[in-house]
């Protein structure tokens, strides 16, 4: 209801959302605001994302449920857990170890089968493995935010038609923005409203790094 009076009108975010428990994803000291609209800490110095700004990027993605989609940065797996409902398959990235493997079983539990994450650096795609490719996808989320523009590696790995929503600016001033790939080189961008993410940073984080 909060969230529908924010401006959230499509019923398949609102649906997602209310189906995914949030409290469940989130330490136990704070599980009793987890319903409400607000960031909250997840360990390691990382934070999940208020469902206001859930809400807004998931939307402006425009999902279907055919879509194959890339998150980088996958925290506690919230915002994977409310796209595997909207979607055919999640690939998520997460650079933290301990987050990701919280997450994963998280997803074990609540029974997310279409989810697969893996540790290692976002910012250079999803990995080829085994011999198998799993780009191009049709949306790419990245809930970390780039210093100046989308990592090379994630616009190409956008099929052609597909966007990419991705918080974009240094701490203090970060835009969302939502880029739709036209063809190969060709990229339209909009800006979305102002917002506040933790940094994208290179590579898989060691155990001794807290934020
Ligand atoms: N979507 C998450 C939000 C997590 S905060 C949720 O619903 O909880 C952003 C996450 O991005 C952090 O966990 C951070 O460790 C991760 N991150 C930052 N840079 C990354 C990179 N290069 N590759 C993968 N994950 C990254």
């Amino acid at each position: 209801m909060d969230l529908r009076r924010k401006g959230i009108s499509c019923a398949k975010v609102l649906g997602a959302i209310e189906r995914v428990p949030r409290h469940e994803f989130v330490p136990k000291e704070v599980r009793d605001q987890a319903w409400e609209d607000m960031a909250l800490p997840i360990g390691r110095g990382q934070t999940i994302s208020q469902p206001f700004v859930v809400a807004i990027m998931t939307q402006a993605l425009k999902l279907s449920d055919r879509d194959k989609i890339l998150e980088i940065g996958t925290g506690c797996g919230y915002q994977s857990a409310v796209l595997s409902r909207m979607c055919r398959r999640v690939y998520t990235i997460e650079r933290h170890k301990p987050l990701l493997e919280r997450a994963e079983a998280k997803f074990e539990d609540l029974k997310l089968r279409n989810i697969t994450a893996i540790a290692a650096d976002g910012m250079k795609g999803w990995p080829r493995m085994h011999g198998i490719d799993q780009a191009p996808f049709d949306k790419i989320i990245v809930t970390a935010a780039a210093r100046d523009k989308p990592p090379q590696a994630l616009l190409d790995q956008l099929k052609d038609g597909g966007c990419m929503i991705i918080p974009v600016g240094g701490s203090g001033e970060q835009v969302l923005r939502l880029y739709r790939k036209e063809s190969d080189q060709a990229y339209s961008v909009k800006d979305v409203m102002p917002v506040r993410f933790v940094p994208l940073l290179p590579d898989v984080a060691k155990d001794v790094e807290v934020a």
